[in-house]
């Protein structure tokens, strides 16, 4: 099967490897479509700093956000069949820890990330994609599979906004307008979410975001946030707040538009240390931050927010490439653009 690899970094290589040979309680999928995320794009040009224990390890094979249908199963599976369509978390989790057994599947002990860090996962940017069948879940029959392919973006920002109030009486703020905001709001307003005001320096993507379910569009190099955010708010701040931005220069800011007993979900990564950060901000106001990373245990969430139209991601894909040119995938996730959501690779069938 083909496969590619950022096999070192700033070299894309498209190589041929052995179809994998699935265990007991693994599930073997043809991928049907994978999604480029800014994280590939920066492993394989050698630029990402996650911090300690979290650089990639070259040859890495990339690809953690995908979409396909199910080929062989091992045998001890029960759950998912041959000719399942699927997607699956994007990190193995053992599922016999102390953390998996409390159900914190992102802590896992012997977690691995798929296609990105680390001692990972092989990802999904090749013809099959082997996985564990239990982090793997049945797409239902009326959801597309290209959607299907975003789930793991937009899962992140709605792991994030799980752990905090989320749902109707409560507004959010999302700042950026990238697949993890775009997508983890949609998922709130499909959930019930109050008033959701949406900021980003794009208006192509702004645009994206109101098909989305955003109430207030804001255009950042026109208009000053935080006197919208008061304005929308009756000057309290937002209950809610993602910024999904990882700009460290507005983080000051950011503590300032949410309203006192607050929460700020971070799930973008500032790849730096930050500094002259206003922490009491978060204390005298007893507001929450919350991290969040990975996608444990929301694929059936969203799956089923897809499959019962209570959300459509259709218009975050905004560009597709066949596998057979794939670099121009990554190519065009680099360059700038003022529309350009989510770039997705198409397999053969
Ligand atoms: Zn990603
Ligand atoms: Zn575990």
């Amino acid at each position: 099967m083909k496969v590619l690899l950022a096999y070192e970094p700033g070299v894309l290589r498209v190589v041929d490897m052995p179809k994998p040979v699935v265990g007991p309680r693994q599930i073997l999928a043809k991928v049907r479509y994978a999604g480029v995320c800014a994280t590939d794009v920066s492993i394989m040009k050698g630029t990402l700093t996650l911090g300690e224990g979290m650089e990639p390890i070259y040859p890495v094979r990339l690809g953690h956000e995908w979409s396909g249908t199910v080929v062989e199963v091992g045998s001890e599976t029960s759950r998912i069949k041959v000719g399942d369509n699927v997607i699956s978390d994007t990190q193995y989790s053992c599922g016999e820890c102390e953390y998996c057994l409390k159900g914190e599947y992102g802590s896992c002990l012997n977690g691995r990330a798929i296609g990105t860090i680390s001692n990972c996962w092989p990802g999904s940017f090749a013809d099959y994609m082997l996985v564990m069948e239990r982090t793997t879940f049945k797409i239902p029959a009326n959801v597309p599979l290209d959607q299907a392919a975003l789930i793991e973006p937009a899962a992140i920002g709605l792991y994030g906004l799980t752990r905090a109030p989320l749902g109707p009486g409560n507004n959010l703020l999302v700042i950026g307008t990238g697949p993890i905001g775009l997508g983890g709001m949609a998922c709130a307003k499909g959930m019930g979410m109050g008033r959701t005001i949406l900021a980003g320096r794009k208006d192509a993507k702004l645009a994206i975001g109101k098909q989305l379910g955003a109430d207030v569009l804001v255009n950042t190099t026109r208009e000053n946030l935080h006197d919208v955010v008061m304005r929308e708010t009756d000057g309290r701040g937002a209950d809610v707040v993602l910024d999904t931005t990882g700009d460290p220069s507005i983080f000051n800011d950011v503590l300032l538009m949410m309203r006192g007993s607050g929460f700020l979900v971070i799930p973008g990564f500032y790849e730096q240390d930050l500094k002259n950060v206003k922490l009491d901000r978060i204390i005298s106001r007893n507001c929450t931050l919350v991290g969040a990373a990975g996608t444990p245990q929301m694929g059936p969430k969203i799956l089923d927010l897809l499959a019962n139209g209570h959300i459509n991601l259709g218009p975050m894909i905004t560009d597709r490439f066949p596998f057979s040119r794939v670099e121009e995938a990554f190519e065009a996730v680099t360059s700038r653009n003022e529309s350009r959501v989510k770039v997705l690779v198409e397999f053969d069938q």
